[in-house]
């Protein structure tokens, strides 16, 4: 067990895990860190350098040479980026480079990190873990919303077919695959809205911390 409190949400894409990371580490004062996006501004600078991201050597220097600017990049949920982070992430030595990081982060003053591999790689003995999924089609429709409320044109079947190659893609692959901790509590947020899947989360978190208000 680590002290301060490190908290591990993993789960597949618009399965609600960033909203409800937010909303717990203001729940308990902890920092929070959207570990995809290290992935995103990765796969970013090397869409940006005109590199492929499946090239590893182009993927680590820029994985090695991230600045804090290249997080706060505006084509960061841009749909390439889902695909070329998705890419970046499956080259072991873009998660090595990025993986110091990570850890430094949340061992300052504990953390909630949300991600793939938080529970199992980079923090296996998180104080508490949660495994967030939904179905296939309600990710699909809620990362279609988000992409319409931007004023994208994208149909529903793009959005889910992207989105089933990319989860296929972050499961299959060697490197630190997209899967349930052993010891992950599962939240599946299908049917609920984000103000439910938080007041669940709690609860579950309850038991594994002490002092949570309740
Ligand atoms: O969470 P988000 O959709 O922003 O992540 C983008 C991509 O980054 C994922 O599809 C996955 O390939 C990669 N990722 C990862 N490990 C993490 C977080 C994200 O491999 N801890």
């Amino acid at each position: 067990m680590v002290t301060p409190p490190v908290i591990a949400i993993d789960g597949p894409a618009a399965a609600g895990k960033g909203t409800l990371a937010r909303r717990i580490a203001a729940e308990l004062g902890l920092p929070y860190l959207d570990t995809g996006l290290l992935y995103r501004a990765v796969g970013r600078r090397v869409l940006d350098a005109g590199r492929d991201p499946a090239d590893a050597a182009a993927a680590e220097a820029a994985a090695r040479t991230l600045e804090p600017e290249d997080l706060s990049h505006p084509g960061l949920r841009a749909r390439e980026t889902d695909a070329a982070a998705s890419q970046v992430a499956a080259i072991p030595e873009v998660r090595a480079a990025l993986l110091e990081f990570q850890r430094g982060f949340a061992l300052r003053a504990g953390a909630v990190l949300d991600g793939r591999d938080i529970g199992t790689v980079v923090f296996p003995d998180a104080t508490a873990k949660i495994f967030v999924t939904a179905s296939p089609a309600e990710r699909a429709r809620r990362r279609w919303e988000e992409r319409r409320a931007r004023g994208e044109a994208v149909t529903l079947e793009a959005v889910a077919a992207e989105m089933a190659a990319r989860d296929a893609r972050d499961a299959a692959r060697d490197a630190a695959p997209m899967v349930a901790a052993p010891d992950a509590m599962l939240l599946d947020t299908t049917a609920l809205d984000a103000e439910a899947a938080h007041a669940v989360a709690l609860e579950m978190l309850r038991a594994r911390l002490a002092g949570l208000p309740g």
